[in-house]
């Protein structure tokens, strides 16, 4: 793998991001990768408990959206143009698909956050069980700039709560570690050297428990959620983001409406 590690050490297999010289932006290779370490975790009997970290200095800046990468998110026609059914059938499966994958696995998983974790890094944090976050964490979806109303998994409602959710996408304002913290988003506040050690003593003490116990005790909270709603809404919500992309390729041809070196600028101020 290129971009991903593996590694399983007492019942506890670790994800890791590993491509920290752009902050974890994720490509379609990367992606993929996830996937398959994901998938490994969840058909190894040995392991009970998946944890999903990044190295550098930030968690995930979200999708690679440098499309001259070999491996980027390719979703071009051969004529060079857009076309919004080959883009909605590409992240139906590997945005929200996969994540939607992530969030059934029956294993407890963990995300562990460090520096920021924006717009796509929310399609791998939402669907982990637990967080744990390094002081220094910020979760922020600010793709409003581009027209469009939050990311493929849009589970921000129910993450932050509906007023909290408007709030963080109208003004594309990072909400940081404490608040997180203070809304039970996470379920604590580490010193970033200490992140990895503090989550992987987590996850060794969950996985001492009963395999299947864990599993049903998932299940019978992802159950509550799916009956109020959960699913559908996510459905729903990722059907409203392609209304994003297929306004911006009718002003500009391109699926998202600002230009790539507008949209940097604006996200180092913000
Ligand atoms: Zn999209």
């Amino acid at each position: 793998m290129k971009y991903v590690r593996y590694e399983v050490e007492e019942a506890v297999a670790s994800i890791t991001l590993d491509r920290p010289q752009k902050a974890n932006a994720q490509n379609e290779k990367m992606l993929d990768e996830i996937e398959e370490c994901f998938t490994r975790a969840e058909m190894d009997d040995a392991v009970r408990v998946i944890v999903l970290r990044a190295t550098g200095k930030h968690f995930s800046a979200g999708h690679d959206l440098d499309t001259s990468d070999p491996d980027a998110v390719q979703i071009r026609e051969p004529d060079g143009t857009y076309r919004l059914d080959t883009m909605y059938r590409w992240e139906a499966r590997k945005y929200f698909g996969y994540s939607w994958h992530w969030r059934n696995i029956p294993k407890p998983t963990i995300a562990a956050v460090q520096g920021k974790a924006i717009a796509g890094a929310l399609n791998l944090i939402w669907p982990m069980d637990l967080i744990v976050a390094a002081e220094n964490a910020t979760f922020q979806d600010p793709v409003v700039l581009m027209a469009i109303g939050g990311v493929e998994y849009h589970g921000h409602a129910w993450e932050l709560g509906a007023r909290r959710a408007k709030d963080m996408l109208f003004t594309r304002r990072a909400i940081d570690a404490q608040e997180a913290l203070h809304i039970g988003l996470v379920r604590e506040v580490v010193a970033p050297d200490e992140l990895w050690e503090k989550t992987d003593a987590l996850a060794k003490d969950i996985a001492t428990q009963n395999a299947f116990g864990l599993a049903q005790a998932k299940r019978a909270i992802n159950q509550t959620l799916d009956v109020q709603g959960y699913y559908a809404a996510l459905q729903s919500a990722f059907d409203i983001h392609h209304t994003g992309h297929g306004n911006a390729m009718s002003y500009t041809g391109h699926p998202i409406l600002m230009e790539l070196d507008e949209m940097k600028s604006e996200l180092k101020k913000s």
